[in-house]
């Protein structure tokens, strides 16, 4: 098995020299890759990633398309009862957690930041209930990316690609910084998303249609005589 995986490594070769290649036909395969979240200023981009924890994009949206109607400022989520505003958020889950996080971070947005969603990563991690995930996303889709969102495809897809052998998020993160270019920081995670969604699935990846097979990726499951 471990010479296997020897020779996988040895026929797609060194990392470095696969990123550029990888993230091109990536590109090419899902041009339309981009962040699922319907918004249309920073702090709807703020909320969203915070109700986005442990739900679907679509879920998101779906809960977003009124919420935003009624609540248009920071003022606005902490002039209702908490309970109105649990009520609001309700199927996006953990709702409680999720109310008493955005109203501390309108509250520190208010008092702190004129009202306005900060454009620096460490005022981002400032804000309660706003994790460094959180803060990558909303700074990547602001045009500063100050690091690579790892989210559960990216550790797949990642790990697959030979580009980290981690499994702590942060240490991925850490892996892939030092491997992709920063200009490519905010696309990355969106690349492998999508790819991961569309073609390489967690239980059955579909190597015989991925742009991948067989020169650039160590763990395709097609026979070599097939590239
Ligand atoms: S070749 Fe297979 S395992 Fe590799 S990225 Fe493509 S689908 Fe995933």
């Amino acid at each position: 098995m471990r010479s296997y995986v020897r020779e996988a490594r040895r026929r797609v070769g060194p990392k470095k020299a696969r990123i550029r290649p990888v993230i091109e036909r990536l590109a090419e395969e899902h041009a339309d890759a981009a962040i699922a979240l319907t918004f249309e200023s920073p702090l709807e981009l703020l909320v969203s990633v915070m109700l986005s924890a442990q739900t679907t994009d679509v879920n998101v949206n779906r809960v977003t398309a009124t919420l935003f109607q009624k609540y248009k400022r920071p003022e606005d989520y902490l002039a209702v009862p908490v309970a109105e505003l649990e009520r609001d958020i309700f199927p996006t889950g953990f709702y409680r957690q999720k109310a008493k996080a955005l109203r501390g971070t309108m509250a520190m947005l208010i008092a702190d930041y004129d009202g306005q969603v900060p454009e620096r990563f460490e005022d981002l991690l400032r804000l309660p209930g706003v994790a460094r995930k959180t803060a990558n996303v909303v700074s990547a889709e602001r045009g500063h990316a100050v690091g690579i969102v790892v989210d559960t495809h990216v550790r797949r897809l990642s790990q697959r690609l030979g580009f980290t052998r981690q499994e702590d998020p942060v240490k991925i993160e850490r892996d892939l910084v030092k491997l992709v270019p920063r200009a490519d920081w905010a696309r990355f995670p969106h690349l492998l998303i999508w790819h991961g969604r569309r073609i390489c699935d967690a239980r059955r990846p579909r190597c015989e249609d991925c742009p991948l097979a067989v020169d650039l990726c160590p763990s395709s499951r097609l026979p070599i005589a097939a590239a």
